[in-house]
C-alpha cells in the first residue's frame, strides 16, 4: 500500500472517533458515511501534502534563466492565490501573495513564483512563516539582491469563532534581513487592489 493510501486510512480511523465522542451518528447518515475518508484524504493530499517533504523536490521543479535585468531592477508578480492551514486552529487561510525581487545573475521562470508560493503553503502554517520562508526560498535559490514578499490573508479562526470577526491580516518579509521603507516603498509597499 503506497504511503498515502496508509496515511488516508489511518486519519479516517481518528476522524471517525471524534465523531463518536461527539455523538453523531455516522452510519445513519447516508451524506457522513464517507465523511472521515473525504476529511482524511483532503489532509493528505492538499492541506498538508507537502509536510515533511525535502525542499529539493521544490529544488527539482525550478527552472532559472540568465538575467537581462539590470542591476536594482524589479520583477514583481501580483496576486498570486493562495489557501493554507493555521496550525494553531487547524481552520483555513487564505488571500493573495504579492512578490518582488531584484535579480543579480538569475531569474526564475516566472509560473516558478506561484508554485513555490503553493508549496510552502501546503503544510499546517503560520502567515508570519509561510510569508517569510516564500521570501528566503526566492532570496537563496536565486542568489537575489533584494526579495519583497506580501501577504494578504482571511483566517477563518478569526472570522468564525472567538470575536467573529471579518479582518485582512498583511504580512511582510524582506531579505536581507533588514527593513528599509524607501527600498520598500520602491517595489510596491503593501500594495493589494
Ligand atoms: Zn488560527
Amino acid at each position: 500500500m503506497d504511503e498515502n493510501n496508509r496515511k488516508v486510512i489511518e486519519i479516517a480511523g481518528f476522524i471517525h472517533e471524534i465523531f463518536r465522542v461527539l455523538d453523531v451518528p455516522l452510519e445513519q447518515n447516508p451524506d457522513m458515511k464517507d465523511t472521515p475518508r473525504r476529511v482524511a484524504k483532503m489532509y493528505v493530499n492538499e492541506f498538508f501534502k507537502n509536510q515533511g517533504r525535502p525542499l529539493e523536490e521544490l529544488d527539482a521543479q525550478m527552472t532559472l534563466f540568465d538575467s537581462v535585468n539590470s542591476k536594482g531592477e524589479l520583477i514583481m508578480i501580483r496576486n498570486i492565490p493562495f489557501t493554507s492551514v493555521c496550525r494553531h486552529h487547524l481552520l483555513p487561510f487564505y488571500g493573495k501573495v504579492n512578490v518582488a525581487y531584484s535579480p543579480q545573475k538569475k531569474i526564475f521562470g516566472l509560473s516558478k513564483i506561484p508554485r513555490i508560493v503553493n508549496w510552502f503553503s501546503s503544510k499546517p502554517q503560520l502567515q508570519e512563516c509561510l510569508t517569510d520562508e516564500i521570501a528566503n526560498y526566492i532570496y537563496n535559490f536565486a542568489d537575489a539582491e533584494y526579495v519583497r514578499v506580501v501577504m494578504k490573508a482571511e483566517h477563518t479562526c478569526i472570522a468564525c469563532r472567538g470575536v467573529g470577526v471579518n479582518c485582512d491580516t498583511i504580512t511582510t518579509s524582506v531579505k536581507p534581513c533588514y527593513f528599509n521603507p524607501k527600498r520598500f516603498a520602491e517595489m510596491g509597499g503593501y500594495d493589494f487592489d
